[in-house]
């Protein structure tokens, strides 16, 4: 998968895609992420990519025209136009199903808006979807974008050891994940569950799935209203409310 970043701080998310999992996965080409610069497109002498907003207001807007040259580079770069995302609090709140959804693109390029966001003909000429990361406003799209580009890029193969590792976490299934635990077993008189040490690989799924239905319910009992679970999931969770309510 390629991911390319439109942005006005490329060298902020540069940074930050070269760091950890995600660093070491594009070190190995596991995937590839390119950070573009949108400034390096105005046609403006003094490099000026906003202006103000026609009919008055607070505030600059970002221009059409650096972004859509910067974005016809990216398309010439790939050969094709890319599945793009435009950051933005008037967007469809992010979520994992969402994440999944965009990991299966090949060509994925978010575009960060900074000042009051970008000129609307951008969103129309080539925005494919506007996704928000909550109801409130951050000043730029860039941590936004880096939280998408981080989401998506751990779904690819050869980015995490196995699949497993995102399919058993949190929200992938519609549930919360089970509570973990390393080394020592006994910090301080607070002592990890036993049946973790018992070796006993059945006992311990079963026991991790009975957390994880014990969790969501306690924590985000919202989620079980669409998580699919099997009749012993669905006789263990009476159980738990039976205890709990
Ligand atoms: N004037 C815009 C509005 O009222 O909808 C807000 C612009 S905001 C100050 C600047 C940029 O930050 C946006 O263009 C967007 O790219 C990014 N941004 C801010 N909050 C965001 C959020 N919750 N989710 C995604 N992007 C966000």
């Amino acid at each position: 998968m390629r991911i390319d970043i439109l942005t006005l701080f490329d060298e902020m998310c540069e940074r930050v895609m070269s760091e950890s999992i995600i660093g070491r996965a594009r070190a190995k080409g596991a995937i590839e992420i390119n950070c573009h610069q949108i400034r390096d497109y105005t046609v403006d002498r003094q490099k000026r990519v906003d202006d103000a907003p026609f009919g008055g207001g607070l505030g600059m807007v970002m221009q059409v025209q650096p972004i859509i040259d910067c974005y016809d580079e990216v398309c010439n770069q790939i050969g094709k136009k890319p599945y793009l995302v435009y950051m933005s609090p008037q967007g469809k709140k992010l979520d994992q199903k969402k994440v999944v959804e965009l990991s299966q693109h090949q060509n994925l390029a978010i575009l960060c808006g900074h000042y009051e966001g970008v000129d609307e003909r951008v969103i129309d000429m080539i925005v494919d979807e506007e996704i928000s990361i909550g109801d409130f406003v951050l000043t730029g799209g860039e941590l936004p974008a880096l939280m998408l580009a981080d989401a998506v890029a751990r779904m690819c193969d050869g980015v995490l050891r196995s699949p497993e590792c995102f399919t058993e976490e949190s929200h992938y299934n519609g549930l919360l994940e089970y509570p973990q635990y390393s080394r020592p077993a006994d910090f301080r008189g607070h002592t990890v569950p036993e049946i973790l040490l018992s070796g006993h690989h059945g006992n311990i799924e079963k026991w991790r799935r009975e957390q994880s239905l014990r969790r969501t319910y306690i924590k985000r009992p919202d989620m079980l209203e669409t998580a699919d679970l099997s009749a012993e999931d669905k006789k263990m969770l009476k159980k738990i409310k039976e205890e709990l309510d």
